[in-house]
C-alpha cells in the first residue's frame, strides 16, 4: 500500500481562554494536520504541533519541513514505517513534530488497513486511560483554587507548574495541599527552571507534602545535575525537555539519572519512535509518562491509544485539548468522563478533519 500523496495544513485553535507565557498572552495557537493518501485509497490523519522554545518548530516550518519530507516517502509502502523514519532522520535532524505529523498519518492508515481502532493496532487491551490536568503558573492562592476546582472535578492526578521563583514554587505545594488533601496524586514540572541547589531545597519541602514526582527541575543539558539531585531525592526525577529521542533515553538510564522519562510524541517524531523510548525505559525499570504539547484531539488520540496500549506508560499527561473551544470541521470524538478518556472503537485514531 504505497504513500500516493501528503498534505499538510494549518489549523487554528481558538483558546477557551487567553493565557500568559514567556514570550506574552495568547488567544489561539497554531496546529498542522496531515492528510496522507495511499494507492490503495485508504487515508490517514495525522497532527504536528511544535513548541518553538522546545522543540524549535512553528507551524509554518512544520508545514514546510512535510513538504521537504513528502517527496522522500512517496511511493513506499506503509508497513514499512521503520524504513519511512530512517528516510525522514536522514534528510532532517530533529522537526520531531513534523515527523510525528507523518508517524500519526502511517499509523492511522495502518490499524484502518488492519480494521482495528489503533489501540488495538498497537496491542492494548483496554479503550480507556487516566490522564491528568494542569494547574499554570499564578499565584499560590489562585493555583490552589485551581487545583481544588480540578479535585472536584474527581481527577485523581494534578500537575502543577513551578520554575518561576523558590518561594513560590514551595508555598504553591504547601496551599495546594491543604487545599485537596492528601488522597490525590500531585507532580511538580519546573521547566528547567531550577539549579541544582534550589531544586535539592524545593525537593526536601516537597518530600514532607507527598509530591510522587518532579518534572525537569534543572535545565535540559544538565544530566549530572538531575543524577545529583535523584541521589538526594525521594521524590522521583522525571526527564522531559532532556528527553527526546531513544538516544536520549539510553544516555539518561546509563547515567541513572532519572526515574521516570516524559514521552511526547511531538519531541520525539511520533508513535514508532516513542515505542522505542518507552521498551528502552521498561527493559530499565523506568517508568513512563506521555506528555503533550499543544495539539488538538487528533493527536491527543493518538497519544491515549499509545498510552492505553503500554504498561509501562503508567499516566497520560494529555490535557492541551481541554483549553480549546470546540472544533466543528474535526469528525469523530473521544469520550471524556472526568479524568478518563474513553478511545472510539472506530478503525484508526478515529478522529480526522473535515474539509481536507
Ligand atoms: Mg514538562
Amino acid at each position: 500500500m504505497k504513500i500516493k500523496k501528503i498534505t499538510a495544513k494549518k489549523l487554528k485553535l481558538e483558546l477557551i481562554e487567553p493565557f500568559t507565557v514567556a514570550i506574552g498572552t495568547i488567544s489561539y495557537t497554531e496546529t498542522v494536520i496531515v492528510k496522507l493518501e495511499t494507492e490503495s485509497g485508504l487515508i490517514g490523519y495525522g497532527e504536528g504541533s511544535g513548541v518553538e522554545f522546545v522543540t524549535g518548530e512553528l507551524a509554518d516550518s512544520i508545514v514546510q519541513a512535510i513538504n521537504y519530507l513528502s517527496p522522500y516517502i512517496y511511493d513506499i509502502n506503509v508497513y514499512e514505517i521503520a524504513h519511512i523514519h530512517k528516510i525522514m532522520d536522514s534528510k532532517l535532524v530533529g522537526n520531531g513534530a513534523s515527523k510525528a505529523a507523518i508517524d500519526l498519518a502511517v499509523y492511522d492508515v495502518l490499524s484502518k488497513a488492519a480494521q482495528l481502532p489503533l489501540y488495538k493496532y498497537l496491542g492494548g487491551a483496554v479503550n480507556h486511560i487516566k490522564a491528568d490536568m494542569t494547574v499554570g503558573l499564578d499565584t499560590p492562592e489562585n493555583m490552589a483554587k485551581e487545583a481544588y476546582r480540578i479535585k472536584k472535578n474527581h481527577f485523581s492526578h494534578i500537575k502543577i507548574k513551578a520554575g518561576a521563583n523558590v518561594k513560590d514554587d514551595i508555598e504553591t505545594i504547601i496551599k495546594i495541599r491543604e487545599a485537596v488533601g492528601n488522597d490525590i496524586h500531585l507532580k511538580v514540572d519546573a521547566n528547567q527552571g531550577w539549579c541544582v541547589t534550589d531544586a535539592i531545597k524545593i525537593i526536601k519541602v516537597y518530600e514532607s507534602f507527598g509530591v510522587d514526582a518532579v518534572e525537569q527541575p534543572v535545565p535540559a543539558w544538565d544530566i549530572e545535575g538531575l543524577k545529583y539531585i535523584r541521589n538526594r531525592s525521594s521524590v522521583k526525577i522525571m526527564a522531559d525537555e532532556s528527553c527526546f529521542t531513544a538516544k536520549d533515553a539510553i544516555k539518561l538510564i546509563k547515567q541513572e539519572a532519572v526515574d521516570m522519562i516524559n514521552i511526547k510524541l511531538m519531541k520525539c517524531g511520533g508513535i514508532y519512535p516513542a515505542l522505542a523510548i518507552n521498551t528502552i525505559a521498561e527493559n530499565a525499570n523506568v517508568r513512563c509518562m506521555l506528555g503533550c504539547m499543544m495539539e488538538s484531539k487528533i493527536a491527543i488520540a493518538a497519544g491515549c491509544a499509545l498510552a492505553a496500549a503500554t504498561e509501562n506508560i503508567e499516566i497520560a499527561d494529555l490535557d492541551s485539548f481541554r483549553y480549546y473551544l470546540p472544533l466543528e470541521n474535526i469528525q469523530g470524538d473521544f469520550v471524556i468522563s472526568h479524568d478518563n478518556i474513553i478511545l472510539p472503537d472506530t478503525f484508526g485514531i478515529g478522529l480526522s478533519l473535515k474539509d481536507m
